[in-house]
């Protein structure tokens, strides 16, 4: 009886509650010129769970929203688990089409959206409701939903969550290589992950969030429940763009975001991108080249470096070099730009062989980065042969080629899919990428694989070059004879803009269909 009195299953929902009873009068959001308090947030979250009752939600149904960074969208992800029910994240960009593969794949009960993405559900099978597009709205005449105004009703989801097994959300791949995979994410696993958040970039009372990553990749990094669990405050982001951004770093004196790579990249083309003060920027979903994370520090913000998938939560490794780390800057962005060491609550990574012996810690020899553990998620959705394959052997197999370095850091050379193989010989696109990165008119290049009738494929460079820099291709050819060898070196560049997801990673699989055109021509 004392062992079942002293295990209480592992939910971010307890986050929400202690953070409400502690900090309560603290500012948890702040969205456009209207903040709220954690107790207010509360209230939020129990009028949200209240309406979703009263439609019919139950333990077990799926919810499905699409949303931008905004308050509802940050209580959905305490709302819906409290009726042991498990939320469904629309990425804002999907087609009609994706959409509804997604809502019937996962049998959603009905799907809350906003004006701006209302459109895109116009013919979704399943009842939609709009939410309001400014508190007060609704009472205006508006006619969303307005969750901010009211009485508040009891919220008790302890007879809802009796195990910390439980599906907490349910994320879809983005489904580049085929349809997209429903990712099961359990209460704990988001707990735990929430918590390695708060351990890697020291989350308090004191920390201001800004949401530069969409809340609704993977959860956003299970930094909803960290930033929460710490009683720091959430400045909501709509529009990925440097004004904004660099408005609101200001304004609420942010001390953290996260994104994508491209994010930053779009900083260091802005003029005058440089805040007031230092900013620490966890930035991963793709990798950053050295250039990059040097470029990035000089402009005052400090890097850290996070690795993962939607199959682990987001973050599964996380390097902190630290700003006192020896060396020069370029030095130290080198060292950053590695994937580093796990997260501090993931249970197990290696970098394994065919065979799944582990590599030597060489910093040469490539395997394949496979995890096993507490943030790994649950499986695929009404999916048991991918889940089966991703699983073989007992680890989540994460396609990733990476080598260990002797001081155990670990160190991503490719994608599996994206490697160029040329003649037989392995070409990393990223350290092609990272040579053109380093030449001063390049704002963006992302390396592909293209058929090639004598070596099989060889790499080409696509380039989106910095404003005003007028570059050839004559002038990347030479620069790359200088920095790589031969068979490396990219056979064409192409110019323009680099087709991105929502999260701002380069989709290089339109490249490599762009490329394929031009080759028949
Ligand atoms: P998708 O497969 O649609 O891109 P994910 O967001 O789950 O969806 O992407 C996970 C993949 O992104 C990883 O398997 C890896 O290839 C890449 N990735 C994520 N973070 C990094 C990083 N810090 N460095 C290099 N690659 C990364």
């Amino acid at each position: 009886a004392a062992r079942a009195a002293n295990f209480r299953p592992l939910t971010p929902l307890d986050l929400l509650d202690r953070t409400i009873e502690v900090h309560g009068g603290r500012p948890a959001v702040a969205w456009h010129d209207h903040s709220w308090t954690y107790v207010e947030f509360g209230a939020l979250v129990a009028r949200m769970a209240d309406w979703l009752r009263a439609q019919g939600v139950g333990r077990g149904d799926v919810v499905s929203v699409m949303l931008t960074n905004r308050p509802e969208m940050l209580a959905a992800h305490f709302a819906v688990p409290a009726l042991g029910a498990v939320l469904n994240t629309l990425n804002t960009r999907l087609s009609a089409e994706e959409i509804a593969y997604i809502l019937d794949h996962a049998g959603s009960k009905l799907v809350l959206c906003e004006t701006r993405t209302a459109g895109a559900l116009a013919d979704a099978a399943v009842p939609v409701t709009r939410l309001c597009d400014v508190p007060g709205e609704a009472s205006a005449g508006g006619s969303g939903l307005d969750l901010f105004d009211g009485p508040v009703p009891a919220l008790d989801w302890s007879g809802n969550v009796s195990s910390e097994t439980q599906a907490i959300s349910l994320n879809y791949t983005s489904g580049t290589t085929g349809r997209p995979k429903g990712v099961i994410c359990t209460h704990r696993g988001a707990y735990l992950n929430a918590v390695g958040n708060v351990m890697s970039l020291g989350y308090t009372t004191a920390t201001s969030y800004l949401w530069t990553l969409p809340m609704f990749h993977c959860n956003g990094w299970c930094h909803i429940w960290g930033v929460t669990a710490a009683g720091g405050l959430h400045v909501c982001l709509e529009q990925v763009e440097p004004a904004p951004i660099l408005d609101l770093i200001d304004r609420h004196r942010v001390s953290h975001m996260c994104c994508a790579p491209v994010v930053l990249y779009m900083l260091l083309d802005h003029d005058g991108a440089a805040p007031a003060h230092r900013v620490k920027v966890m930035t991963g979903g793709a990798a950053p080249t050295p250039s990059l994370l040097a470029g990035m520090e000089e402009r005052g913000f400090d890097l850290v470096h996070g690795y993962g998938l939607t199959e682990s939560y987001g973050p599964a490794t996380f390097n902190d070099p630290g700003a006192d780390a020896p060396g020069t800057i370029e030095a130290r962005a080198a060292l950053l730009a590695r994937q580093g060491y796990r997260h501090s609550t993931t249970g197990g990574i290696a970098v394994v062989d065919e065979t799944g012996k582990e590599v030597p810690r060489d910093g040469i020899t490539e395997g394949e980065i496979v995890l096993r553990g507490n943030t790994v998620m649950a499986g695929y959705f009404r999916d048991a042969e991918a889940t089966e394959a991703s699983f073989a052997g007992g680890h989540l197999h994460t396609g990733d080629l990476a080598v260990r370095h002797p001081d155990g850091q670990i160190e991503i050379r490719d994608r599996a899919k994206d490697v160029v193989i040329s003649g037989g010989e392995n070409i990393s696109s990223i350290e092609v990428e990272t040579v053109l990165h380093k030449h001063p008119d390049v704002l963006l290049a992302a390396v592909v694989a293209v058929p090639h009738d004598k070596w099989g494929e060889t790499p080409w460079a696509f380039v989106e070059p910095r404003r005003g820099a007028s570059l050839t291709e004559a002038d990347l050819e030479a620069f790359c004879r200088e920095h790589l060898s031969g068979f490396k070196r990219p056979r064409r560049f192409v110019f323009g803009e680099l087709p991105k997801t929502a999260t701002g990673k380069i989709q290089k699989f339109l490249l490599r269909e762009t490329a394929k055109t031009m080759v028949t021509q």
